[in-house]
């Protein structure tokens, strides 16, 4: 039997370290958090006390950290130092590139096999085991990688070597910032016009404005099919996540010469919006305040 040391069990990391209990995996959980550990052991893994305890016997390892420092500190001061020799290390967290970089050449050094593994999908995908992997690693390891993340994945592509996954990641993410923004715009002008929501809706998810935050993830309340505007935008992708992954594809735009002036402005308006208190709510909730009516929220 496969034995996965699984670290960071938060809103992500618990549903994902369930999945691979469920796949008959001995799963050794940590987590800083008790209720974390509590959650896990409910969901049929083992939870242990420290890092080093989870890994020590594990084939492969993955973590699901908040950022970059923590993933640098609990790869370099605890999996390293007590995993397995040729163990396959997997960071699911969204961090930097450089740092994705900067640990995989580490562990690489220490004979490890590493992994950036970043994921596409909020915590409803982490639960029901359909998170899209982007991959970053050595074309050899793929394989094996994309079997170890099967219990958790809809889909796991390799975008390139060492930190190709968090590129992705962090590209895509820009683009749904930016897209988001802009549908939310756009009902906003609608309104204004006098046009039907749902008919605006109709006409624009057939047209050429047609993407993934209109059709899938429409932030207009009853448009579309149910998504967190129908929950008063709880429980979603919260702005706070998304202004995190803006702010890293700011500075990867900064340090490698790229122009994202759209990206620089989505990542401004998130900010201001955090800053009013809406962190915690849907990236989608910018729909109210741009057509004013934050009081909605
Ligand atoms: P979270 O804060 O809920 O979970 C992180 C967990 O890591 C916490 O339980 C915390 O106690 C634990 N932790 C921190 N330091 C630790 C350490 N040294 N040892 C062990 N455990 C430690 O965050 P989350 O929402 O699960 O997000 C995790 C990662 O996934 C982030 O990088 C985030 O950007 C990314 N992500 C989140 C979403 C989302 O919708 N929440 C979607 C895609 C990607």
């Amino acid at each position: 039997m496969t034995t996965i040391a699984f670290i960071g069990l938060g809103n992500m990391g618990g549903g994902m370290a369930a999945n691979q209990a469920k796949a008959q995996r001995r799963v050794m959980a940590f987590d800083l958090a008790p209720a974390a550990l509590k959650r896990a052991e409910e969901n049929g893994c083992h939870p242990v006390t420290s890092v080093a305890e989870a890994v020590k016997d594990a084939d492969i390892v993955i973590t699901m950290l908040p950022a970059g420092p923590h993933v640098r500190q609990v790869y370099n001061d605890e999996v390293a130092p007590n995993a397995k020799p040729g163990a396959l290390l997997i960071d699911c967290s969204t961090i930097d590139v450089e740092t994705a970089r900067a640990v995989a050449e580490q562990m690489r050094a220490k004979g490890f096999r590493f992994a950036d593994a970043p994921v596409s999908g909020g915590t409803a995908a982490a639960d029901a085991g359909t998170l899209a992997f982007m991959v970053g690693c050595e074309e050899a390891d793929f394989a094996e990688i994309d079997e170890a993340l099967k219990p958790m994945s809809r889909i796991t592509i390799r975008a390139g070597k060492f930190g190709a996954g968090q590129a992705a990641k962090i590209c895509n993410n820009m683009a749904l910032g930016i897209q988001m923004l802009a549908t939310c715009e756009a009902f906003a002008l609608a309104e204004k016009l006098g046009l039907d929501a749902q008919a605006f809706f109709e006409i624009a998810s057939k047209s050429s404005s047609q993407c993934w935050s209109l059709t899938a993830y429409c932030p207009w309340p009853g448009a579309g099919p149910q998504t967190a505007s129908d929950r008063n935008y709880e429980s979603g992708f919260a702005t706070a996540m998304m202004l995190k992954d803006l702010k890293l594809a700011q500075d990867a735009a900064a340090k490698n010469g790229a122009s994202t002036p759209m990206g620089a402005q989505a990542e401004a308006l998130y900010a201001l919006f955090d800053r009013m208190g809406f962190g915690h709510k849907d990236f989608s909730a910018v729909q109210q305040w741009l057509r004013g009516n934050l009081s909605a929220l």
